[in-house]
């Protein structure tokens, strides 16, 4: 399609942008915008601003019907066709949407009686269901700079998954009662391998595959003051985990950023449950918390969408006049596998690489409706497939960043794509309309 560039528009620059690449939600950027092009991105990281340049040179259709272009009007109700003869939907994915998006998504899903689950399923999922069990101690990302004088890092690689988390947040930043920033600062790595991040650290405990929950349990033993009856199989000495243990109970404020490397790994929410039994153990020495570093985009406002409106943050079904919530039963990767799904909505198709070779397979051979940013294109063919605009670009919203504070997005430029939210609440009006 023709996009509308006007050159001839006067440069303007856009501060304090937040972006949306990943879950730290950095609202310091500054964008120059010439026309409609983006022409400079100030403060972005290397995953940022590739992103965020790539929207330029990307002008896909508005819609398509079997990779053919299509009116808008002739693609909602195509849309409206598939799921109207579907007996058992699902819409998946929404992480890289924004909270009017992600809420247009639930409010279909209960007009079809469909089953909605985010990217949290196939990331941190296991996480979820361990805060569930045992509860979690948290703060915000504001305290951590302030206050954080020990940071654990477990099974994560931030310094290449999130590369400003260390000078804006747990590391470098300079805080209230760390004044010296990284020299106030303990960093530990918990980890299988070395990545990155460890070779920044102070103490790098490298530990055998899938102990994190031994080293987790003897960390608890230690913390209580109780002596292992016999040297666990950790892959590290129990002298060094002695040395942490009291580092962590001496610490003023410590937090623990965890990633998919320990909610992945084994029994992924057992080793989440166990970290944060012993963050709740260590809170009656001092300050701790536990924070997961999570990945794409808006991932956690996803799950704050979904909790506010169904009470369960993923795998949700709406079929009954009740929701109800199982991982397993009603996530996307089992529903798929299983065969018991009849057409897909999903809202963001980078997020189906995540699911397993065999739900991916089989996505393939269903009904799909795909609604994806300009830069971004589904890795099948799509029967409809809808171009939006980029929320914090093109449009206003709001994303959640990793420590759950909801940050606002604005318009920078115009844009001739719908939003997400746009597209969906068409479907929803055709379904009505339809039933009507
Ligand atoms: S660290 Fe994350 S939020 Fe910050 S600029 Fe990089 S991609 Fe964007």
């Amino acid at each position: 399609m023709t996009y509308p560039v006007n050159a001839s528009s006067p440069s303007k620059t856009f501060s304090d942008v937040a972006c949306t690449v990943c879950g730290c939600v950095c609202d310091d950027l500054e964008f120059v915008v010439e026309g409609d092009r983006i022409t400079e991105v100030r403060r972005a990281c290397d995953l940022a601003e590739p992103w965020y340049l790539a929207i330029n040179d990307c002008y896909p259709d508005a819609a398509q019907i079997d990779g053919r272009t299509s009116t808008f009007a002739d693609a909602i109700s195509e849309s409206v066709r598939l799921l109207s003869d579907s007996h058992n939907p699902l819409i998946y994915g929404l992480s890289r949407s924004s909270t009017p998006g992600q809420r247009a998504a639930v409010r279909l899903a209960e007009q079809l009686g469909a089953n909605i689950d985010t990217t949290a399923s196939v990331c941190h999922g296991p996480s979820i269901m361990a805060i569930q069990q045992v509860g979690e101690a948290t703060c915000s990302l504001g305290e951590v700079r302030h206050r954080a004088d020990l940071v654990v890092f477990w099974g994560a690689n931030p310094v290449e998954s999130h590369p400003r988390h260390f000078e804006r947040y747990s590391v470098d930043a300079v805080g209230q009662f760390v004044p010296r920033g990284r020299a106030d600062r303990t960093i530990v790595v918990i980890d299988t391998k070395a990545t990155a991040t460890s070779e920044q650290a102070d103490l790098f405990l490298q530990i055998d595959t899938e102990q994190d929950l031994e080293v987790i349990w003897t960390l608890r033993q230690l913390i209580r003051g109780d002596e292992p009856s016999c040297t666990p199989k950790t892959g590290i000495p129990l002298e060094r985990l002695r040395d942490l243990a009291a580092r962590m109970t001496r610490c003023t404020f410590g937090v623990v950023f965890f990633g998919l490397g320990l909610a992945q790994r084994g029994l992924g929410h057992l080793n989440v449950e166990a970290l944060l039994r012993l963050v709740a153990d260590l809170n009656s020495h001092t300050r701790f918390s536990a924070r997961r570093l999570r990945l794409p985009g808006d991932v956690t406002g996803a799950d704050s969408v979904l909790c506010w409106q169904t009470g369960f943050p993923f795998g949700v079904n709406l079929a009954r006049p009740y929701p109800r919530y199982n991982p397993g039963e009603f996530t996307a990767d089992g529903l798929l596998i299983r065969d018991e799904v009849d057409c897909c909505l999903i809202v963001g198709s980078e997020s189906t690489q995540m699911l397993s070779p065999q739900a991916q397979a089989r996505l393939k051979q269903l009904p799909t409706i795909v609604l994806d940013y300009p830069h971004v294109s589904p890795a099948w063919q799509p029967h409809v497939h809808f171009t939006t605009a980029v929320y914090g670009v093109h449009a206003p919203g709001t994303v959640y960043r990793m420590d759950e504070i909801p940050i606002g997005l604005h318009s920078m430029m115009d844009s001739p794509y719908n939003t997400d939210e746009e597209v969906l609440e068409a479907i929803r009006d055709g379904l009505q309309r339809n039933s009507g």
